[in-house]
């Protein structure tokens, strides 16, 4: 049996951010963690969902990263000297690997995604957070007497179980990926941490089809046709429409998040959470690429779905509610439309803790993004006798 004081449920960003903090902050073996997920090395999921959707650059600034520091990724930039940057307006005329040496976007100094992900890699090593890594599925939680939780966990075909005094769950959507029910296609490819590499051949001389009019979905496209796809079908339930960030900023700061507390029951922080995110939105340089490629006949923009003359169909429609599937003591827990309803130090039972999408309850809109990480970390945190804030890095700091 393994035991730890703090288990982690899930190593993508928002749980590998928090072993960070944790391993950064810690003061005494009370402290000690774990980070369990089924895919092999933290981060997995992001990697291999940013690397099929071909994203290029990221909507958040270089201030933000998997390090606690704000200036940890921009300070690495500038060691390594990888500044090449290049403009909003340059990028529709370039294609698409004369992009792939360019380190970041202006304005708003937004890091390639090959910046980030060197930074992350980078920083998962130098602070050797694969030693608090452990691979498997949790699948069911229950209280132990006196002693905290026992969770049941799976990898394989071998089943496991870790006591832990505290969790934290940081699972995602829980893997509930939106396909549209028509696609019935050998070649249909979802676009998720599970998905198989997405390569040009896949597309070369293809028509293709792309479920999703968002960042993905534009990013995507742009890649198949640079790739040598003969043309591109965009499905998407709306038009084309530009949006810098995939959530409404003024929820990060209390100019909105005073009155998102103020609502007073959890289900109207959770339904007016999801109405101020902006799911299906590109960002300016994909809004801007996406309708020159529609002008030169090379995009098309269905409101509708692939008829199935297409392939392959690349699904990028974002996920479902949250289905989690932790066994019957979970399943009792207070939820609506799958979202916990949280207090408002994210504990969802005693010393049951809830980062990312999970979180929306209480941290609103941002709760999914990199920025939610930090909003739950400065929640979470305190409660487990850990001190967290913005203010707490100095401005060389790297790690
Ligand atoms: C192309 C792209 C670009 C993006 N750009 C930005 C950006 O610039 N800025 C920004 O803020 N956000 C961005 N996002 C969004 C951001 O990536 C996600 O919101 C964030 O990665 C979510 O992290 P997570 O850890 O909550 O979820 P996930 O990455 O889904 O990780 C959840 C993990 O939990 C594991 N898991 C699931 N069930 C179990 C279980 N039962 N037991 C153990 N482990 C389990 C999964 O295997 C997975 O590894 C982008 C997303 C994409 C796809």
């Amino acid at each position: 049996m393994i035991s730890t004081s703090i288990l982690i449920l899930g190593g993508g960003f928002h749980g590998t951010f928090l072993g960070a903090a944790l391993k950064k902050y810690r003061r005494s073996k009370e402290h000690d963690f774990l980070i369990l997920d089924p895919l092999p090395g933290l981060l997995a999921s992001w990697f291999t969902t940013t690397s099929q959707t071909k994203v290029q650059f990221l909507r958040s600034s270089l201030s933000h990263s998997i390090a606690p520091n704000f200036h940890s990724l921009r300070n690495y930039a500038l060691a390594l000297g990888r500044t090449a940057q290049i403009t909003v307006s340059e990028f529709s005329e370039m294609d698409y690997s004369s992009r792939e040496n360019l380190d970041v976007l202006q304005p708003y100094f937004r890091p390639s995604l090959r910046l980030f992900n060197d930074h992350a890699r980078e920083y998962i090593r130098s602070q050797k957070l694969e030693d608090y890594g452990l691979r498997g599925r949790a699948i069911e939680i229950s209280p132990e007497k006196n002693r905290g939780y026992r969770v049941v966990c799976q990898r394989d075909e071998d089943v496991f179980e870790i006591t832990a005094g505290k969790i934290i769950l940081a699972l995602g959507f829980g893997a509930n990926p939106r396909i549209p029910e028509n696609i019935d296609n050998m070649a249909t490819e979802v676009l998720n941490p599970l998905g198989k590499p997405i390569t040009p051949d896949l597309v070369k001389n293809k028509e293709v089809a792309v479920v999703g009019g968002g960042l993905s979905g534009g990013q995507v496209s742009i890649w198949a046709l640079d790739s040598g796809a003969k043309n591109v079908t965009i499905y998407s339930l709306e038009p084309p429409s530009e949006s810098r960030f995939d959530f409404d900023p003024c929820y990060v700061g209390p100019k909105c998040s005073q009155d998102f507390l103020l609502l007073s029951s959890a289900k109207e922080r959770i339904d007016s959470a999801k109405l101020n995110r902006r799911p299906g939105t590109m960002t300016t340089e994909i809004f801007n690429s996406v309708l020159g490629f529609q002008e030169r006949g090379k995009i098309r923009w269905d409101l509708g779905s692939p008829k199935g003359t297409q392939e392959p169909v690349f699904v990028t429609a974002g996920y479902h509610e949250p289905k989690l599937s932790l066994g019957q003591w979970i399943d009792s827990l207070p939820s609506y439309k799958g979202y916990p309803i949280l207090k408002d130090d994210l504990s969802w039972a005693s010393n049951i803790y809830v980062s990312g999408s999970l979180a929306i309850s209480e941290i609103g809109p941002p709760a999914p993004n990199f920025i939610g990480a930090h909003l739950a970390a400065r929640r979470i945190l305190p409660q487990l006798g850990i001190d967290f804030g913005w203010r707490f890095d100095t401005r060389d700091e790297f790690q």
